[in-house]
């Protein structure tokens, strides 16, 4: 199953991939993640990343496009994946059209993810993640369950994305209305656009999207 989670910064799509790749048993695929190990490998990649993330703007989709064509063409992939964070330009949306019918597959359901937009400045600057395994979790709406003890691994580090900051919010929020949300329309056409309520609490939005995988919805 190919799926594709759509949604403006802080929507809540990689907490929701997290959850579908342990229980549909396809990877998540997050170019966000990708290019932030990128920064961190110090890369000359990851040095252009880290400026234009930082300013709030996007990669240049033919870096995308081929970033995202070496990681589907991964034994892991063969099963299908969970696209977050991509495609996020109309290019980078028509290239995976390209590249899916080149093998012989296509999309299933293109989930978006609505949430209003002063929701969304209040997520990113409450998000933080486990140092150690990566866990996502947020100052107010999902702690772990033990004050500074991530849920999953034990670890007591965790940190915060540099770009989470309400003023680059605004900017990523610019760049989606922009440069993402004129996808949409491309997916209603091929009627694989499906629309969950993201202002619902995480378990109800994991639900509604499990409806749609499962043919319920
Ligand atoms: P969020 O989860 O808050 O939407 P991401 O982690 O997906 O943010 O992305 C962080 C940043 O990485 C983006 O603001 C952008 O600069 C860059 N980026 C990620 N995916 C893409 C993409 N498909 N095309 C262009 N830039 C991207
Ligand atoms: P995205 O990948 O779309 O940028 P995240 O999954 O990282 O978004 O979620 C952003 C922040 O909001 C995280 O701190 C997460 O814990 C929190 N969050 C995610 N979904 C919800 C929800 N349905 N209700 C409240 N908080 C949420
Ligand atoms: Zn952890």
């Amino acid at each position: 199953m190919n799926i594709i989670l759509l949604g403006p910064p802080g929507a809540g799509k990689g907490t929701q991939a997290k959850r579908l790749e342990r229980d549909y048993g396809i990877p998540q695929l997050a170019t966000g993640d990708m290019l932030r190990a990128a920064v961190a490998s110090g890369s000359e990649l990851g040095q252009q990343a880290k400026k234009v993330m930082d300013a709030g703007e996007l990669m240049p989709d033919e870096l995308m496009v081929q970033m995202i064509e070496d990681r589907i063409s991964h034994d892991d992939c063969k099963n299908g994946f969970i696209l977050d964070g991509f495609p996020r330009t109309t290019a980078q949306a028509e290239a995976l059209d390209a590249m899916l019918q080149k093998r012989g597959t296509a999309l299933d359901h293109v989930i978006e993810l609505k949430v209003d937009e002063e929701a969304l400045v209040d997520r990113i600057t409450g998000r933080y993640s486990c140092a150690n395994c990566g866990a996502g979790y947020h100052d107010r709406y999902q702690p772990p369950k033990r004050d500074g003890v991530c849920d999953d691994c034990g670890g007591t580090e965790f940190k915060r994305r540099p770009d989470d900051n309400e003023e680059t919010v605004r900017s990523r929020m610019q760049a989606y209305r922009d440069q993402t949300a004129p996808i949409l329309p491309h997916y209603e056409q091929q009627e694989k656009l499906k629309r969950v309520d993201g202002m619902a609490d995480i378990d109800a939005v994991t639900t509604q999207i499990k409806r749609i995988l499962d043919g319920k919805a």
